[in-house]
């Protein structure tokens, strides 16, 4: 059994992302600008988070413009009776689907294969999503995040990181294996508008800790994985400016091969905490990755796959790498990880060192916004309690992103980014599905329009089942 081998499976985690096109202009709502929500109790996710019970809120061009104060006229009213309001959630490892080509083409043109960009982010505001960090972002992306700021989408805030890779020229990703094209690749990625930077698995060495230092320098934080290079000497990634780590796996795969003890996460956890470095544990790939190693029924049987692309879903279940390489002895591999990783969560708490929700969304198996809500749930089994595993998804993402100024708490002058929720999630983490609407940019979206946006997603994509098909992507 060579695990070895297998292992370069779990860690290609990329998506491949690409969308077909449908429905976008009869999911708008009106515009509308001032709103009350009454009777509402506040789980504000500030430090103190304390509880703000039978609220009046008021949101004014897109901000929340006051909390129990007088109610203006002309607002729309939302009854919050009996309901709990919290942030809008933020999923910190995504890859979004974008127009992309699958061929050779005219100089004239670029894409070849094109997606309805409101497709793409309703699964993601219909959970709730309201910002997300794209791990391999593209100029397509940038594309998307216009569509969102001039209101033709309603999609969530993006925050873009470009990734940089070493090795072969055909590995994922801007390639650099000197320090000197190092430099210059993070001076590009500035210069084309990226705030983030994401470095990647085959970097060597000196290329490492040179794009973290260029980095600061160009004032760009740094997310991503930790090179296969600093195998056997981990610490010395450890180096300022590694801002947050894109996986729990990033520190079970620097000893591979060995046992993984509790000594072994807190070694990692004290690492990260000497640091400044904060982790995504993204606990759900692994058990994405067990459950389609076991069996393929886990993508086939999946409440959420209708929701998602149909030439994503034919490749799921006709190209999946996972299942090419199943075996028992490899399952009780992933288990063994999934156990470690929980305890890693553990360890970083206990050490101090913030995590961040992050799902690795787009990639097989793992359906953008509804993986948040498998995410908190695991987060909340590993050893959170339900208020960490939400902080994780709101206030402390938002600070590692810089934008606690304008989201990640209910207060007064931050954004409406806010989710409607029937139940307590303080009381039960699975309450943040309890969806009864959410307010994404200051746009109100209840429950009946949620439903209908998904159900239109669904249409189209059984309607399209037949014209895409993996194995003729070449064609698109
Ligand atoms: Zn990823």
């Amino acid at each position: 059994m060579n695990y070895f081998k297998h292992l370069n499976f779990v860690i290609l985690l990329f998506a491949f992302t690409f969308y077909g096109c449908s429905n976008s202009t009869e999911n708008k709502p009106k515009e509308q600008s001032l709103f009350v929500i009454k009777n509402v109790n506040i789980i504000p996710m500030t430090i103190e988070n304390n509880l703000i019970e039978n609220a009046t809120v008021v949101i004014k061009n897109k901000k929340i413009l006051s909390i129990n104060e007088t109610i203006p006229n002309n607002a729309k009213i939302i009854d919050g009776t009996g309901k709990w309001l919290i942030p809008g959630l933020v999923d910190m490892h995504v890859h979004t689907n974008a127009d992309l080509n699958f061929r050779e083409n005219a100089p004239t043109q670029g894409a070849t294969f094109f997606m309805d960009t409101q497709d793409v982010m309703t699964t993601y505001i219909a959970n709730g999503v309201t910002t997300i960090f794209e791990l391999e972002g593209r100029v397509e992306h940038f594309g998307q995040r216009n569509e969102i700021a001039k209101g033709k989408v309603i999609g969530p805030r993006m925050a873009i990181a470009a990734l940089i890779n070493g090795g072969n020229p055909n590995n994922s990703g801007r390639i650099v294996n000197t320090a000197s094209d190092a430099r210059q690749v993070v001076r590009s990625i500035k210069a084309e508008g990226y705030n983030f930077v994401k470095v990647y698995s085959k970097l060597n060495i000196e290329s490492f800790e040179t794009i973290i230092d260029e980095s600061k320098k160009q004032g760009l934080k740094v997310v991503g994985h930790i090179p296969d290079a600093f195998k056997g000497q981990t610490e010395k990634a450890f180096v300022p400016n590694f801002g947050l780590v894109a996986h729990a796996e990033e520190f079970s795969k620097q000893i591979r091969n060995q046992t993984k003890t509790k000594k072994d996460a807190q070694y990692f956890a004290q690492l990260s905490k000497e640091n400044d470095t904060w982790l995504i544990p993204n606990l759900i790939a692994i058990v994405k990755i067990r459950d389609q190693v076991q069996s393929l029924d886990s993508i086939r049987l999946m409440e959420t796959l209708k929701y998602v692309h149909p030439l994503l879903q034919d490749k799921w279940l006709t190209s999946n790498n996972y299942n090419k390489h199943s075996s028992s002895e490899f399952i009780d591999y992933l288990d063994s990880l999934i156990t470690f990783h929980k305890g890693m969560v553990v360890a970083f708490k206990e050490a101090g060192v913030p995590m961040v929700a992050g799902t690795d969304a787009g990639v097989s198996g793992i359906v953008t916004g509804f993986s948040l809500h498998d995410e908190l749930e695991l987060l909340v089994d590993a050893g959170l309690t339900n208020e960490e595993a939400l902080f994780s998804a709101t206030r402390l993402p938002a600070e590692w992103l810089e934008i606690e100024n304008n989201i990640g708490t209910i207060e007064i002058n931050k954004y409406a980014d806010l989710i409607l929720l029937d139940a307590n999630p303080l009381e039960d983490i699975k309450n943040t599905r309890t969806i009864n609407g959410v307010f994404v940019n200051g746009t109100w979206l209840d429950k009946e329009q949620i439903e209908k946006m998904l159900s239109n997603l669904e249409k189209w994509n059984l309607s399209n089942k037949e014209k895409y098909k993996w194995k003729d992507r070449r064609k698109y």
